[in-house]
């Protein structure tokens, strides 16, 4: 049995380096197979994981030997962080390293949204030249409402600062004199004004049991007329029909979603709208992103199996 269990595509140099140096179970299909799961975790000291293999209390059980969890990516809400604390496996993550690729992501939806790149392209490529059709809006000037002001939500705020872009946000915990609101002239509110003030309203809080569903009907209803609505953060966020409602009334103009309720989604619902975005939870997935999350959580396992201090702990 293995010392390490790599249960998702989790690759790189890092990556190469830790399976020379320990014996590595490495399969990336590990994750949809509870049994073989549970079987390849009973003697392991370390487990590594993207989002989908859902580490609970019921495989902690059957992992006497763990020392570390490590989680190639920023959320944990697969890991039961409590359950592993109390039985004194340390849960490594890396809640920084794919901040800038998710803060880019959501860049590139609002200016899509802005000047309708994905119609305009889909309509000219079926032989169509619709100059008049696509008109679309510039962003400076506008106002950007960021719900959840942490590491994400402040790199979309300095991106669209350079926009020119307004800039007003919620943040249930970040208190108002944090430098950054000062620096990027952020105007701090409560949530429904934050909604009714913004012409782009961009969702980067985690997913909690206070922000599940933090937005349905009534923050819908909420947003100005006309707005943008985008979602980087989780899918549970958001009350997915409320948000479909919105955009069917036209009440808001568009949306765009990087998460979903459930992932993979059902057909139909967001997807069938012609004023959506959806991509399949991407918003990590850069490149030099993915390097940086493998290098860290590599460098951590290697860190908590040799003795050393693993540098992305979760500390409750
Ligand atoms: P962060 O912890 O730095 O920031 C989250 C902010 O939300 C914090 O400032 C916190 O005070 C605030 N917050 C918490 N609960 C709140 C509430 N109820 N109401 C308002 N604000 C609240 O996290 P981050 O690194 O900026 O990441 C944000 C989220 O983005 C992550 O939790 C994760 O779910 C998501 N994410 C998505 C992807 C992707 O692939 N799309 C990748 C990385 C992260």
């Amino acid at each position: 049995m293995a010392d390490i269990i790599v249960s998702e595509n989790i690759q790189g140099p890092s990556m190469d380096a830790l399976m020379s140096d320990f014996d590595v179970h490495w399969n990336d299909s590990l994750w949809n197979d509870g049994e073989a799961l549970t079987q390849a975790v009973s003697e392991a000291r370390a487990i590594i994981v993207r989002n989908q293999t859902q580490i609970n209390e019921a495989l902690l059980t059957q992992a006497p030997n763990l020392k570390v969890i490590a989680r190639a990516g920023a959320g944990l809400d697969n890991v039961d962080t409590q359950a592993a604390m109390s039985r004194n496996v340390t849960v490594c993550y890396a809640p920084r390293e794919n901040s800038l690729a998710v803060a880019e992501l959501a860049m590139g939806f609002m200016l899509n949204l802005a000047r309708f790149i994905t119609l305009a392209n889909n309509d000219t490529k079926e032989g169509n030249w619709n100059r008049s059709q696509f008109v679309g809006t510039e962003l400076s000037g506008k106002t950007l409402g960021v719900v959840g002001f942490g590491r994400i939500g402040q790199m979309v705020a300095r991106r669209a600062k350079a926009f020119d872009m307004k800039l007003c946000a919620f943040d249930k915990y970040l208190p108002h004199d944090t430098p950054v609101v000062h620096e990027l002239d952020v105007e701090m509110l409560p949530l429904d004004e934050v909604l009714a003030a913004s012409d782009y309203v961009s969702c980067h809080v985690p997913l909690m049991p206070d922000t599940r569903h933090l937005f349905g009907v009534e923050q819908f209803n909420q947003m100005k007329s006309g707005a943008v609505f985008i979602n980087t953060s989780r899918g549970e966020v958001v009350d997915e029909m409320a948000l479909v409602d919105a955009l069917v009334s036209e009440h808001l103009r568009a949306a765009a979603t990087d998460v979903r309720e459930s992932e993979p989604p059902k057909p139909g619902g967001l997807a069938d709208l012609e004023n959506v975005l959806v991509t399949p939870h991407i918003g990590a997935f850069s490149e030099e992103a993915q390097c940086r999350v493998v290098d860290t959580v590599c460098a951590d396992v290697r860190a908590v199996l040799t003795g050393a201090s693993p540098s992305s702990v979760f500390a409750g």
